[in-house]
């Protein structure tokens, strides 16, 4: 066991600090609308631009020789030659830096390639995403210089294929309460690591584990378990996989149990000080979640592209189904949906690359939108192809199964939604705090009530505007910029209403995040089609495609945001938790039908 006295003060050197960086969704909660992290909207140098072209070339190629994604679906596993062929063409150091034998991407490159392998290949960009995203980014953040020496060049270059241990049996969703141990040895060289973690994905082409453990460790004479992260060789003596899991989709991912019994892992492989392994875990996985969105994203774009040019061709009642309105509705939403889901993980992939700007909601907005997106589209599209869609014959059935997972892993899109609230509602909590003391000592406190005043007249004469968008795009600006001011004000009024009860209240959380998010996506996307409009000097012709989606989905967000902010004050929730509790304690869903007595 561990002394904290014996360990260096924590450092947090790549840690968000929402106080010193900024975050465009907390801001949103504050009724701001802090412009300067959405605008101008992100865009590639030549130099990068000409690079990742060559990048997307190169794994096109290689994906016509090599990759079958129904076949790997069929199979449940990779080739070896189709793997190596892959780590030949360098993609598993693409976001490795170039000082560990990476190619240093930027997140706007890595996403947009992680995007391509999704389309291509689901299954694929898990493997990609599980060791780049996940596996050895831990490393790449929290690493020390011996540490990235050691492994990150053999995991450019594919030879350690990496895994992120976090679940366990017991601890999904609440990572924390995980079980597993790290016991400092007696002569302090090195922790004895056991437990199981399940859900590992790549965990059966694996070299090189990063895992979580708990570390006991005596605060001030009591003994605290303390989550630490390690880097654990997958040929450690200690080591073992359970079977092969059998999944709905993404089968060839490879997702297995991994029993960890004893096994000596280095003081030197301890990531970061003891104690911040759980902090760790949060930050790889607030970048990684970016991956899943732009490959939803693309994915969504693909299958639906399929759909579209069956439906062109497929004549029923004299004309093609592609002419029906309600096909036509299913594709023009699709396209403004992933023009929203693209605009998103764009711009969070700019505040990413500019460094200093807190993006953990963004992220988590950008994975909830894109994964429900895709899903929805994907579902769309087998449905377009009427009987052939079900058909596994034809690929809209496999894309349905593989874009399910999305909804569930690297953090569920319920709890990302708890997430946004939560973390939105922080700031605005802590104000009204200061506010509720101040006024019990109003003589020592007139200047946090004067500035809690000031900001609440501003609010009131002023409400906040986008100033950036262009001008063709104002009526949209103007409903987005009145559900800030909304979604500021319904914040207030809910955490008056429940203080720290909110906590519980997530009939109440879900209807913030989902109002937050749909600002964001709406912005990103006015932001987006700001910037076609300038590129195209103004001519609003040339990019009627860009406007006619940003204006869509504009009002489709802004209609939702005040559905769910109207929701806070008229809803059945009393009703619903009625019902649901009935159900549960019955184990039966409803009541019995007429036919059932
Ligand atoms: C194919 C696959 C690959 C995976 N790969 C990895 C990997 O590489 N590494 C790794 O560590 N893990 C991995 N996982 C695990 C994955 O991250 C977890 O399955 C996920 O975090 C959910 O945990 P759980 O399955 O225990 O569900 P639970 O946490 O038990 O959740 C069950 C349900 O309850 C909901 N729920 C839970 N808590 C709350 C709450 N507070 N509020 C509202 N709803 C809540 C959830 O949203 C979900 O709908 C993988 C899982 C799968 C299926």
């Amino acid at each position: 066991m561990t002394n904290v006295a014996a360990t260096s003060p924590a450092s947090e050197p790549h840690l968000a600090a929402p106080d010193e960086h900024p975050s465009f969704i907390k801001g949103l909660f504050l009724g701001e609308i802090r412009e300067d992290l959405v605008f101008p909207f992100p865009s590639l140098s030549t130099a990068e631009s000409e690079s990742l072209m060559a990048i997307l070339d190169s794994f096109r190629a290689f994906a016509a020789d090599h990759v079958d994604t129904r076949r790997h679906d069929r199979e449940g596993r990779f080739s070896e030659e189709m793997r190596s062929a892959f780590h030949s063409i360098g993609l598993m150091g693409l976001n490795i830096p170039e000082a560990y034998g990476g190619f240093g991407a930027s997140a706007a490159v890595f996403n947009r390639v992680f995007g391509e392998i999704g389309a291509t290949d689901p299954a694929l960009a898990v493997y990609f995403g599980a060791h780049q995203s996940i596996g050895c980014k831990g490393l790449v953040l929290f690493g020390t210089e011996e540490q990235k020496q050691r492994y990150l060049p053999r995991c450019a270059s594919g030879d350690l294929v990496a895994a992120f241990c976090l679940t366990e049996t017991g601890s999904g969703s609440d990572a924390q309460a995980m079980r597993a141990t790290a016991t400092l040895g007696e002569d302090g060289s090195h922790y004895l690591l056991n437990g199981t973690k399940i859900w590992i994905s790549n965990a059966g082409y694996a070299g090189l584990f990063t895992v979580f453990a708990k570390v006991a460790v005596n605060v001030s004479g009591t003994w605290k378990e303390k989550v630490t992260a390690f880097v654990v060789e997958a040929d450690s003596p200690g080591i073992s996989l359970g079977k092969i899991e059998g999944k709905m989709g993404i089968k060839a991912s490879d997702t297995r149990a991994v029993h960890f019994e004893n096994v000596r892992v280095p003081v030197e492989n301890r990531l970061g000080e003891v104690g911040l392994g759980f902090k760790i875990a949060l930050e790889i996985l607030n970048s990684g979640r970016l991956g899943l969105a732009s490959g939803s994203a693309r994915g969504m774009r693909h299958i639906m592209n399929e759909a579209i040019a069956y439906a062109g061709q497929r004549e029923q009642f004299g004309q093609p189904v592609a002419s029906f309105e309600m096909i036509r509705r299913k594709i023009a939403l699709a396209a403004a949906e992933c023009y929203a889901a693209d605009a998103a993980w764009m711009l969070t992939a700019g505040m990413v690359d500019r460094g200093g700007i807190d993006f953990s909601l963004e992220t988590a907005t950008c994975k909830v939108f894109a994964s429900e997106a895709s899903y929805r589209v994907t579902n769309d599209a087998l449905q377009m192809a009427g009987g052939l869609g079900y058909s596994t014959e034809f690929p809209y059935e496999q894309a349905v199964r593989d874009s399910r997972i999305m909804l569930i892993f690297e953090g569920t899109n319920e709890v990302l939604r708890a997430l946004v609230a939560l973390m939105g509602l922080q700031q605005p909590g802590e104000r009204l705090k200061a506010l509720g003391q101040a006024l019990q000592d109003p003589i020592h406190s007139l200047g946090a009530i004067g500035s809690y005043l000031a900001g609440r007249a501003r609010n009131t004469i002023d409400r906040p505007d986008f100033t950036r968008v262009h001008e063709v795009l104002e009526d949209e600006a103007r409903l987005i910029a009145g559900q800030v001011y909304a979604l500021a004000r319904a914040v207030e009024s809910a955490l008056r209403k429940y203080g720290k009860r909110i906590i519980h209240r997530q009939y109440v959380q879900e209807r913030l995040a989902n109002a937050a998010m749909d600002i964001f996506l709406a912005t990103a996307t006015l932001s987006r089609a700001t910037a076609e409009v300038e590129r195209a000097n103004g001519d609003v012709a040339a990019v009627a495609a860009e406007l006619d989606c940003a204006r869509v989905f504009s009002h489709m967000a802004y209609r939702r945001t005040r559905r769910n902010l109207r929701a806070l004050r008229t809803n059945q929730d009393a009703r619903l938790d009625a019902i649901a509790e009935r159900a549960v304690e019955a184990g039966d869903l409803a009541p019995p039908a007429p036919t059932d007595r």
